[in-house]
């Protein structure tokens, strides 16, 4: 169960080999884009109050909801305790699921940013050209990279948390 710091230094040492790896690829990037913003701002310790949670600044009380209804430690009775520390994580820290159900929680900041931008386009709220933005957004692949290489990150947070 290592700390913040300890997980980061992980992330982006194996980070740089898979971007290595992946960089003749012309969507390396988006990968790594998410890679990060699964490592730094939208990983599997959101469920508890702590370094990831603040590095939204002011938005930090948006994701204390996700951490009251992820907790991190599943509570006493299904608890594995190592050291006095609840070590066993709940679904914010599946595979899949966990990055799955922080996607979700940022879809009012996604909703948002498509509006603003069918407000800047058309000086109003264009719906029509909301969902065709939200269409064209989600059917590509910089998105599904991008994706991907959230769940590679959260995927070694979870290896790394069940080593020590
Ligand atoms: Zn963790």
């Amino acid at each position: 169960m290592p700390g913040y710091q300890r997980h980061n230094f992980h992330n982006m040492k194996v980070g740089s080999i898979l971007f290595l790896i992946i960089s003749f690829d012309p969507y390396s990037w988006y990968f790594i884009a998410g890679y990060l913003f699964a490592t730094f701002l939208c990983g599997c310790d959101l469920d508890t109050r702590g370094d990831m949670q603040n590095n939204w600044g002011i938005l930090r009380y948006y994701w204390g909801l996700y951490s009251k209804i992820f907790v991190h430690g599943k509570g006493k009775k299904k608890s594995k305790l190592i050291d006095g520390v609840d070590v066993k994580r709940g679904p914010s820290h599946w595979i899949l699921v966990g990055t799955l159900t922080r996607l979700l929680f940022l879809i009012p900041f996604i909703a948002f940013a498509f509006i603003y931008n069918s407000v800047v386009a058309f000086k109003g709220i264009e719906i029509s050209y909301v969902i065709y933005l939200f269409q064209s957004s989600f059917y590509n692949y910089e998105t599904l990279y991008f994706i991907g290489g959230m769940v590679v990150a959260d995927g070694l947070h979870i290896i790394l948390d069940k080593q020590e």
